[in-house]
Parts: structure tokens; sequence; C-alpha cells
């Protein structure tokens, strides 16, 4: 199979090129190295099936030729990280939007399949925990910054749901759940390559608010092992799925596991959102996923635990 990933330069579309690679596909990235790097990718450029093309998926010449020679898009370039985001707020939205409707746009010519990249994020502020696939998204106004990514997300899976029911364009949608992983960078936000760097390093650990807040880490690979064969299934067609751990931890315990694992005496310095995201910003008491709709279809769901993953990336940043 040909692959395109947008935003295949970047941590999750690099692990994804990677994996696709290994699985004997062809792999076309288009990445205008925005948030990606060249780094990310530098393993895999003398591999004669990966096909790198340093540029916006704006161009849309550009995009129309890769979409024609591929057989599915993986549209992974988004604007991530809710420092940039919080930062700039038109680069946002345009990329999150006016970069999927290229997209689908392009795909819809030839009917090609594209599964497009959304997030945990689109539940907003649901308490139903955890959060079912066909759940509400709760969302904040748009006086308060951090919700221009949901909503931009959001937007992207109506638009390809519309291709899907008006254009019969197959589309999946696939909503992760905190990614975490080599190669990822806390230069945006993301808060376990932050910590881990911080702990390494000997400088305080930076939790925000008072650390009640939980998430569930989930594994860059068994994301992409899940996004392989999510690809091939014929019948995720039209549909959304939850790809995440279940294995929930508060912001304060995982900065305390951190520590133990990476031998730190770094302290933990509390700090308040404000001081952080400005005043109005909202974040998230709880995010868990539930899995039972991907685990029905495939038969898998992440398995891997926060302590496996700690040890897995503190070995490599420790290596770097
Ligand atoms: N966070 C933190 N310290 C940091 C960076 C983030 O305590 O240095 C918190 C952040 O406020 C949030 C959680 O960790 O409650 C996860 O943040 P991230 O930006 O990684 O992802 P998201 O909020 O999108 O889940």
């Amino acid at each position: 199979m040909r692959y395109l990933i947008t935003g295949g330069a970047g941590f999750i579309g690099s692990h994804l090129s990677e994996h696709l690679l290994k699985l004997g596909n062809e792999v076309f990235i288009i990445d205008d190295l925005s948030t990606g790097s060249i780094e990310n990718i530098e393993h895999l450029r003398e591999d004669k099936r990966f096909h790198v093309y340093i540029d916006s998926i704006t161009n849309v010449r550009l995009l129309a030729e890769v979409v024609d020679r591929c057989d599915t898009v993986m549209h992974l370039a988004a604007a991530v990280g809710v420092q940039l985001v919080i930062d700039n707020p038109i680069k946002t939205i345009h990329t999150n939007v006016a970069g999927t409707e290229l997209v689908l746009r392009q795909a819809n010519k030839k009917k090609k399949k594209v599964m497009i990249a959304s997030t945990s994020e689109v539940y907003g502020k649901s308490s139903k925990v955890p959060f079912g696939e066909e759940d509400d998204l709760v969302l904040g106004p748009p006086t308060k910054g951090r919700w221009r990514y949901a909503c931009s997300k959001a937007l992207d899976e109506f638009l390809a749901l519309a291709y899907w029911y008006e254009k019969k364009l197959p589309v999946v949608i696939f909503r992760l759940f905190n990614t975490v992983g080599p190669r990822q960078t806390g230069r945006y936000g993301m808060v376990l390559p932050r910590l881990i760097k911080q702990a390494v390093s000997g400088s305080p650990l930076t939790v925000y608010g008072d650390g009640k807040q939980t998430r569930c880490f989930t594994y860059v690979d068994e994301v992409c092992n899940i996004l392989a064969k999510l690809a091939e299934n014929e019948k995720a067609i039209g549909e959304i799925y939850n790809i995440g751990s279940q294995d929930e931890i508060s912001i304060d315990e995982l900065a305390q596991k951190v520590k133990a694992v990476a031998a730190s005496n770094s302290a933990i310095q509390y700090i308040p959102f404000e001081q952080v995201y400005g005043k109005d910003f909202e974040d998230f008491p709880r995010r868990v996923p539930d899995t039972r709709k991907i685990y029905e279809l495939l038969g898998i769901r992440p398995q891997m635990t926060i302590d496996e993953i700690l040890q897995r990336m503190i070995e490599f940043t420790a290596r770097e």
C-alpha cells in the first residue's frame, strides 16, 4: 500500500512512517516543519520507499499530486500543543480547518481513503467519564483561548463525516488521548517530555494547578500499531474511534513517578494555570477513553502501563 502522511515529520507522524515502512508499505510525507523536524525522520531517509516533501499542505498542486500517488491519506498535520494554541490563535484555526478541508477535497477527487487525526480534547468539559464516541462534546466559549483547538478539531470531524455522508468519501476519524514516546518535544506544552527533561537535568518539575487533574498516557508504538490496523479495516469507514490507554494518573502522581524512575532529586513546583497560560484558562479535571469500540473492531487496545512508558522514555532521554 502507498500512504500519504501529512505531518509525517512530527512526533506521531514520524513513528507512523517508521511503522508503515516496517510493514512493507511505501510512505509519502508532506510536512512544513512548523512543529515537526528533519531529525525526527533522519533515520528513515535512506529507505527508497520513503518520500519526503518539505512543504505546506496548503500547496494544493503538490497535495493533489501526492494524493494521486497514494492509496490512503493519514491526515496528521495540525497545530498541536496547548502552548502553541494559546500563543497562535489564527494559525491554529487556519491550519486545523483549512488544511483538513483541502485534504478532504483533494482526496475526494479520486475517492482516496482519509484517516483524520482528532483529539480527546473534543470531549471538553464532559464529566461523563470514561468518554464514549457518541457522547456530547461539552466545549467552552470562544473567549477562552484553549477551546479554539477542540472546536477546530470538532469541525474537522464534522467536515470529514459530511464528505462521507454526502460524497461517499471513505473517511475514518480517530481521537487520540495523550500520546507519548521518544522524540516528543515539550516545547509546545506537552507535560511528559517536559517533566522528564526537568528531572534528568535536575531542575524543578513544573506541575500546573494543584496537580489533581488526570490524564491517560498512551505509548506511541501502540497507537501506530492500532492506526495501521484501523486503516486496513473496511468496517471502520464513516466511524469515530477513541485510541488511548485507560490507565488514569494525576499529574502530581506522574511527577512523583518521573522523579522516582529517573532517580532525580528535583523539587516539584506547583504553578497556577493563570501564570502559565494567562487568565481565563480552563483545564480538564479528568480525561479517560472508553475503548470498547476499537476493541470490538480490532481485538486490541493500548495496554502499556505508565511505569513501562516512563522506563522507556527516561532510558531514551538518558541516551540522547
Ligand atoms: N502540565 C503540567 N506541567 C507542564 C505541562 C503540562 O502540569 O509542564 C499539565 C497540564 O496543565 C495538563 C496536563 O499536564 O493538566 C497535560 O498537559 P498536556 O499539555 O501534555 O496535554 P493536555 O492538557 O492536552 O491533555
